[in-house]
């Protein structure tokens, strides 16, 4: 029998990595000691009171039969709580505030509720693939918005054509970004709520790095700005914050009528988070903000050892990251960001990601997480100074 891809499965864009797989299989078939600083996945384990937390929730059998769709109110009520303090942001947990199981899932699934085949989307790049195969999925095209070093990384609607911020649906948004660590301002969200307004547009924010940031900056809530939760949401994640990705918790909050049609598509899709996780996820944000300073220094050495190193191997950083744990790197001349990743790979067994992964405006440059600890990072830097 032949078994046909469906055309939204094939109309994702292609694998670019086989290469760069192949080569980390053979260093670890050679038995290299491959030290790898591609995974945007935090080393650390989930706090002790998380843990506790779930090891008491999975005990209560209240907690084993099916969840809510809309997650329970006290989790949604912790979730406002949450933003409350943390950004003075107010959020009805009734309307505005919807758990996901991981902020993925919502991110991947919302172009469902509002893209037709046809219609189209603003998309960064490079950026977190999932926005481009949410809309691919659903049958939309496109429209992309290159982040470029001159504007700091940041998309330049005012340079987009008018006919494209006309045509397009929703528009996608990341900050503090993945890969490239830029951070928005409530300037820029004012700006892009007003463009918002002008062309209808659905903002979709993605918040999953707001707790991971530098030298005291707190980055700033995209619903913050005014007038934000009349064009759109913001999502956010567990993930990062406290170490929890492989729980697969996070949460999307503002405009009721789009949380609404997220909650539609899911209530078909899913049903709902394990309770427990639920119950675990509320100890966690209302536990305040140790755990989160403890993890910002954490970072913060390793973001300062591999800023010192790679300056001192004269690698051009063109911005320093603020927030997120991942520093976005210039690759050396001469050189494109696959096979300069490859090279890494064979040469000094160190697994970076290459630019062009996260889309055509990511060439040029590789990606390094923070996700290994001062002592690898130091022998990581000692390693590239052989071969640069
Ligand atoms: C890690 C990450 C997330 C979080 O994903 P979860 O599904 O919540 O684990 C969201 N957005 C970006 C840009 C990320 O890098």
């Amino acid at each position: 029998m032949r078994i046909d891809l469906s055309k939204r499965l094939k109309a994702l864009p292609p694998y670019l990595f086989v290469e760069i797989d192949k080569a980390v299989k053979d260093a670890i078939a050679r038995g290299k000691d491959l030290i790898d600083l591609g995974i945007g996945d935090p080393d650390t384990p989930t706090p002790r009171y998380i843990i506790e937390a779930m090891n008491k929730a999975l005990e209560d059998k209240a907690n084993h039969r099916y969840a809510l769709d809309q997650g329970l109110p006290e989790l949604r009520e912790q979730i406002a709580a949450w933003y409350k303090a943390r950004f003075g942001v107010l959020l009805d947990p009734e309307r505005e505030v919807l758990p996901l199981l991981g902020s993925k899932e919502g991110i991947a699934h919302i172009p469902l509720a509002f893209i037709n085949p046809g219609d189209s989307a603003l998309v960064p790049d490079p950026c977190y693939p999932p926005y481009r195969s949410g809309v691919i999925f659903a049958g939309g095209e496109i429209i992309t918005m290159p982040l470029k070093e001159e504007n700091g990384f940041l998309p330049a609607i005012d340079e987009l054509k008018q006919k494209d911020a006309k045509r397009a649906k929703l528009i996608y948004l990341n900050s503090p970004n993945n890969p490239t660590s830029a951070v928005a301002e409530v300037d820029f969200f004012d700006g892009i709520v007003q463009f918002a307004q002008k062309n209808d547009l659905i903002v979709c924010h993605d918040g999953a790095y707001s707790e991971i940031s530098y030298d005291g900056y707190r980055p700033k809530s995209f619903l913050e700005a005014e007038g934000a939760k009349e064009v759109g949401v913001e999502f956010h994640s567990l993930s990062k914050t406290f170490n929890m990705t492989g729980w697969r918790v996070g949460f999307v909050c503002g405009n009721r009528d789009v949380v609404a049609a997220l909650a539609k598509v899911k209530a078909n899709i899913d049903s709902g988070i394990f309770t427990a996780i639920q119950r675990a996820a509320i100890v966690a944000l209302s536990s305040g903000d140790k755990h989160v300073r403890e993890m910002q220094s954490l970072y913060q050495g390793r973001r300062d050892v591999l800023l010192n190193g790679l300056n001192k191997l004269g690698m051009h950083i063109p911005q320093p990251p603020k927030a997120s744990f991942y520093v976005w790197v210039s690759v050396p001349k001469g050189s494109d960001s696959s096979s300069f990743a490859k090279r890494i790979i064979d040469e000094a067994d160190l697994v970076v990601t290459p630019g062009i992964g996260f889309g055509k405006y990511g060439e040029g440059y590789i990606r390094i997480a923070l996700t290994v600890d001062e002592n690898r990072l130091k022998e990581a830097i000692d390693r590239l100074k052989k071969i640069i």
